[in-house]
């Protein structure tokens, strides 16, 4: 096999935008992925948490060694920053092969997708993030790849055109997605594993940071490591990157070491609350509080606080909901009473309910209980509230 190789192949990562609120979108910035560099596990054993999809890989990798094959194709599923792409670095690390990373927004065209296929070498692992993201000729292309290890290849156009097949070293392909749902059944079907990553604990996000302040050299106390693990969302790229703002914070303001009472301060300037709830978690929680029980839908919501639905569902959502902050239901999204708690608000006796639609009675609370809201939140709430059902119809609104 080729010694270990880790190319970063067109990456389209997300750049980090200057944010006029605190943000803990847990998507990979360029800033993160500078210090990832030298902080992922390279072996199994140092990888915290996910106890049973851990056993599966071992199992998986094992087998493989022994018979001196590559690995199976797996399919990593959940939300950003919860170790995908580090898992996918451990198989090749494990295997003693190459890596090559690159991810689907970057594979539009047919070409790009067989240029890194023709340059793997024998039991390389091939990492696509955002898998769901390619283009439909990239994914056609990708089928005979995975199942033959050929490749499919037109050359010319119209009569002349004729196609060969070339044979490929047999490779690993690992792809990550915010969600299974978002991919193909064929492509689906192709994987050996589709394995679901789960948010962390705080005794597991607890050791991240206790193993990632080890690296930084910098000391922590336990209540300091458990102050941050606590208000990482179950996000390990959130606690390193708390970690690293609280680092600066007692650097310059402090002792040098991270205490419990250190870390609270520091997170508190940098704008992290008590439950790590970041400026658009809150607006999410107040625009759901202020409409008291009554469900809205997905794309709404997205609306109303400024973000794409697919931010707020893989990204915001999934913390909010095990934090138990929001409930989905068949008609969308509601505060749970812990949100009302949270922001100390009283919780209203049908926040559990739905509320007939277009209650007068209701929309006039609402506006009259309403904390200071722009203008156009404030329409696309009315204008939500007011439609035929009172619900706007959005495919996946409540699943
Ligand atoms: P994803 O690909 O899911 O967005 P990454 O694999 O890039 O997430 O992980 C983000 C950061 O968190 C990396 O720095 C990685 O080292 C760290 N990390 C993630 N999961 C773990 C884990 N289980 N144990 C230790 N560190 C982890």
């Amino acid at each position: 096999m080729s010694p270990r190789r880790e190319i970063l192949a067109n990456s389209d990562s997300p750049v980090a935008e200057e944010a006029a609120e605190p943000r803990l979108d847990p998507g990979s910035f360029e800033d993160d992925r500078a210090f990832e560099v030298g902080i992922r596990p390279k072996r199994l054993a140092d990888f915290v948490g996910q106890h049973s999809l851990r056993e599966k890989l071992e199992i998986i990798l094992e087998a493989a060694r022994r018979r001196d094959q590559p690995v199976d194709h797996v399919l990593f599923a959940g939300p950003p920053g919860l170790g995908k792409t580090t898992l996918a670095g451990i198989m090749a690390c494990e295997m003693g092969a190459g890596l090559r990373i690159t991810s689907g927004p970057a594979l539009v065209r047919s070409g790009d997708v067989a240029a890194i296929l023709t340059d793997l070498q024998l039991g390389d692992v091939l990492f696509i993030d955002e898998i769901h993201r390619m283009g439909r000729a990239v994914e056609e292309l990708l089928y005979p790849a995975m199942e033959d290890f050929q490749l499919d290849i037109v050359l010319g156009r119209g009569p002349t055109a004729r196609s060969i097949r070339l044979d490929l070293p047999k490779f690993t392909l690992v792809g990550a997605t915010t969600r299974t749902g978002l991919i193909t059944g064929p492509l689906r079907d192709r994987f050996g594993i589709v394995a679901r990553l789960e948010l962390y604990s705080e005794a597991e996000l607890e050791q991240i940071v206790r193993r990632t302040g080890v690296l930084f050299g910098v000391e922590l106390t336990p209540g300091g490591a458990s102050e941050i693990a606590r208000r990482s969302r179950g996000t390990p790229r959130l606690a390193i990157r708390l970690l690293r703002r609280v680092r600066d914070f007692v650097e310059v303001r402090g002792e040098g070491v991270i205490t419990e009472d250190a870390a609270r301060e520091g997170l508190t300037v940098f704008g992290v609350d008590e439950l790590g709830l970041d400026g658009l978690d809150l607006r999410i929680l107040n625009i759901l509080c202020d409409l008291a029980g009554r469900p809205v839908g997905l794309s709404t919501l997205a609306v109303s606080v400024g973000e794409e639905p697919e931010t707020v569902e893989d990204v915001y959502e999934p913390f909010l909901l095990q934090a138990g902050l929001i409930m989905r239901t068949p008609r969308g999204r509601v505060a749970a009473p812990r949100a009302y708690e949270h922001l100390g608000l009283e919780i209203p006796a049908q926040s559990l309910s739905f509320v007939s639609a277009g209650d007068p009675d209701h929309l006039a609370a609402m506006s009259s209980r309403g904390r200071p809201r722009s203008g156009a939140v404030q329409d696309v709430l009315f204008a939500a509230a007011s439609d035929e059902d009172g619900f706007p119809e959005e495919p996946g609104s409540g699943d």
